[in-house]
């Protein structure tokens, strides 16, 4: 039997070997010795070899702004808004398309090949939604991205934003989306939730919500948004983006929500740099971390994956599509550092957020589409630890990107060597 490709030796993110043979774009078998004919053999021995990146959380009309058309000086979310607002009238269809291209090559370059993009409706051209819908085309043969009709500014507190997120679903957006923490009131955030999950019901549409991004320990729109979930149906089919203000909720108004979260299965998406950075700006000494609870939402059975949310935008001065930083960051500020823990983490940038998107034809099992990456690392903690070089990228069966390993050589008097920087735990036995 022949196939186009195959990859030896690899290892796979649960630690077993694996040879996996491609062809047709897709993973025709796995298993772990594979002797057969193909048109490229590829040795990947000791490498880890993952399903791609998966980022459930950005935003690609505002990605590469940076600096346009000033720089957020307080670091605040709210300064942020008001910051894309200020842009937003200048934006052109061009430069919102040409940024986004590429970022997705920053993305692919990384192993990143799927991606959720929050896109702002609030701007009554939609330019940023055409703009997004034919990227979305453009790169189909390499990278999944999914649309959430965003109203950035509030469903109601900005006139259109209504009738401009039924246009953007109208033209084609997969998701339905919101801000109920940023309406005028709580009670008017509280029927933005409503209104938008039976929108997404009528349509059979996903619905991810930013949802109490805040430090308010008040705030109260994920109990709306796991209510309506059951009510409508929506079970599996619902995220809650950032969830902030669960880190400064009363512990025990926490004990009663996560139970009725995880029941309407509602998935959570974090977004550490960004929790982090732009969360509890307000505080003097001892200032809150700003992440939600990521372990206990996993105790409680609640599927949560990482999001990145912004890269050189408005609200983030920094990132690369890295999802590996991502991981990293989550891992220390929700302080996950048992090897099991650190694990999760990995699958909270991969696996874990495939599902959240809903991806069907993602992972390492024959029959799947073949894409992949293969990561300068022995497993996933060393690819989080060392945020591991990727050295080849697979997109529907074909290598997009590769790069050589690259040592440095130390070259100090009696003391020249190699740096590797991978390590294997000393076998106590
Ligand atoms: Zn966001």
């Amino acid at each position: 039997m022949s196939f186009d490709t195959l990859l030896k030796g690899g290892v796979l993110p649960d630690g077993t070997t694996a040879d996996i043979a491609i062809r047709d774009g897709r993973i025709a078998a796995i298993s772990p010795a594979i002797e057969a004919e193909a048109g490229e053999i590829i040795d990947i021995t000791g490498d880890l070899v993952s399903p791609p990146f998966v980022d459930p959380h950005f935003h690609m009309d505002a990605t590469l702004s940076y600096g346009l058309p000033r720089i957020n000086a307080s670091g605040t979310l709210l300064e942020g808004i008001g910051l894309w607002g200020e842009l937003k009238p200048l934006l052109t269809h061009e430069a919102v398309k040409e940024r986004a291209l590429a970022y997705c090559d920053w993305a692919a370059s990384m192993g990143l090949l799927a991606i959720r993009t929050h896109v702002d409706v609030c701007d009554d051209r939609l330019l940023a939604v055409e703009a997004l819908l034919e990227v979305k085309k453009e790169i189909a043969h390499y990278i999944d991205l999914q649309l959430v009709a965003f109203p950035q500014d509030g469903l109601y507190r900005s006139s259109t934003a209504r009738e401009n997120t039924i246009r953007a679903l109208d033209l084609g957006v997969d998701v339905v989306g919101g801000i109920p923490h940023f309406e005028r009131t709580m009670a008017d955030g509280r029927a933005s939730v409503t209104e938008l999950c039976e929108i997404a019901a009528e349509r059979g549409l996903m619905v991810d919500m930013h949802c109490d991004e805040t430090d308010d320990p008040l705030s109260r729109h994920v109990e709306q948004l796991a209510y309506e979930t059951q009510r409508l149906g929506l079970q599996g089919r619902v995220a809650g983006s950032h969830l902030t203000s669960m880190h400064s909720m009363d512990n025990y108004y926490v004990s009663k929500l996560l139970p009725l979260i995880a029941e309407a299965e509602v998935a959570a998406i974090p977004n550490p740099l960004i929790n982090i950075t732009l969360q509890g700006r307000h505080d003097t000494y001892p200032k809150r971390r700003g992440m939600t609870r990521v372990p206990e939402m996993l105790k409680h059975g609640i599927r949560v994956g990482f999001g990145q949310d912004c890269v050189l935008d408005p609200w983030y001065s920094l990132g690369t599509a890295d999802m590996l930083d991502v991981a990293f960051m989550g891992l220390h500020v929700a302080q996950m550092t048992s090897p099991e823990d650190m694990r999760r983490c990995y699958e909270m940038v991969t696996t874990e957020s495939a599902a959240i998107m809903g991806l069907e034809d993602y992972g390492l099992e024959a029959g799947k589409r073949a894409d992949l990456v293969v990561l300068d690392a022995g497993n996933p903690i060393e690819a989080i630890r060392l945020r591991a070089t990727r050295l080849m990228v697979m997109a529907r069966g074909k290598v997009i990107a590769r790069r050589e390993r690259s040592p440095m050589r130390l070259d100090i008097p009696g003391r020249k060597a190699d740096i590797d920087r991978r390590f294997r735990i000393a076998d106590p036995s």
